[in-house]
């Protein structure tokens, strides 16, 4: 318990704001400090291959040399800007945790290394070598998740491609449940064309495209389906250059999400078919499907794993549950690869003030990613 709350501490110590890459090239440097010297004092290759996307730092570590067979997958980037740690300083109280990152997901990467060498010291004990125990694991901790994985998306799916499991190592839902469905997520920019003309002079020669896209709104929204937990929200936008000009050009984003790959598919077509209704008008549509489903079919065999491992080492009964929110697991699902999520600390207050990780739980979910590493590893052995 100690050496993991001092690992999550140093992370967590570290400000990691997503859109900084130097402050994630810094936190990059600590994370592989961190992970690195545990995976080296059990025995395990320390150094990781840095990998370096389009400015933003990403770290592999791949234990052994055999194909890939568990992903145990993080980020080490927050949404929480410089600063944060003078008004949310690093804390332990009553056996919570507070800090900025600590939920989402510092204190996930120190579980994750704190799994892998408890696994490493136990082959040494049973006079194996830790290589050789660990073969097929890779631990990939990348750092834009919070920016919806722009740099990392390729390498996420390439590390886990072949994989038997990927581990997400993402905060845990209410009372430690793993999230078994995460919705997808699509995101549009809808814009209406039409032509500006002086509102006072001659209003009838412009096409006023706000109108256009009022009319574009009002078909969208209906795309939602509530019994298919389908949303479809209409989010930012705006409309026209000046007060008394008719607006020549109006846009809107569109948030989608939904729990179905079908459903991001029928909403999308819908999408990108819109017809204007002003004559002269034209809709431009940018934009698509982002992260796909995190769905049952990937997750409920490995989540009653989860639940049959947790049982059987008498760790609190392992609760799932469904959430909107998509993480890197939207990615390796999307491939077909096993994939539980929510692995993580557990806790609360993701992204918000109230930030926060219980701390007696962590020794029981470190434990429980261990065990599903080794039964993963032995399935096929
Ligand atoms: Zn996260």
């Amino acid at each position: 318990m100690d050496d993991l709350i001092s690992d999550a501490r140093v992370m967590i110590e570290c400000e990691s704001p997503s859109d900084d890459h130097e402050a994630v090239a810094r936190s990059a440097e600590v994370v592989t400090s961190v992970v690195g010297s545990r995976l080296r004092e059990a025995g395990l290759p320390g150094e990781p291959e840095r990998i370096e996307i389009d400015g933003v730092t990403h770290m592999r570590w791949q234990l052994g040399e055999g194909p890939r067979r568990v992903l145990l997958l993080g980020h080490h980037d927050t949404v929480w800007p410089h600063g944060t740690l003078a008004t949310h300083p690093f804390s332990v109280h009553d056996g919570v945790m507070r800090g900025p990152g600590c939920f989402d997901m510092l204190v996930g990467i120190a579980q994750a290394a704190h799994a892998v060498t408890a696994l490493a010291r136990q082959a040494t004990k049973a006079g194996r070598t830790p290589q050789e125990a660990l073969d097929g694991v890779t631990i990939l901790i990348t750092g834009d998740e919070e920016l919806g994985s722009l740099t990392s998306r390729a390498l996420v799916e390439d590390s886990a491609r072949e994989c038997d499991a990927v581990l997400v190592l993402e905060a845990a839902g209410p009372g430690g449940a793993v999230k078994t469905e995460r919705k997808g997520a699509s995101g549009y920019v809808i814009e209406a064309v039409g032509r500006a003309a002086h509102a006072g002079l001659e209003p009838e020669k412009g096409i006023n495209a706000g109108i256009e896209l009022a009319h574009a709104l009002l078909a969208v929204a209906p795309l939602a389906d509530a019994a298919a937990g389908t949303t479809v929200t209409p989010t930012k936008g705006t409309i026209g250059t000046t007060t008394n000009t008719v607006p020549a050009r109006a846009s809107v984003t569109v948030d989608v999400r939904a729990r179905t790959a079908a459903e991001q598919r029928r909403v999308d077509a819908a999408i990108r078919t819109l017809s204007p209704t002003l004559s002269g008008a034209e809709l431009q549509v940018t934009g698509g499907i982002n992260r796909p489903p995190l769905d049952l079919d990937a997750s409920a065999a490995l989540c009653e794993r989860a639940q049959r491992l947790a049982a059987e080492a008498g760790i609190a009964t392992l609760a799932s549950c469904a959430v909107g929110g998509g993480s890197d697991g939207n990615f390796t699902a999307g491939l077909g690869v096993p994939t539980l999520d929510g692995l993580g600390a557990v806790g609360g207050g993701a992204h918000a003030d109230d930030e926060h990780t219980l701390v007696d739980h962590i020794p029981h979910r470190t434990a429980l990613v261990a065990l599903l590493i080794q039964d993963v590893l032995e399935s096929r052995r």
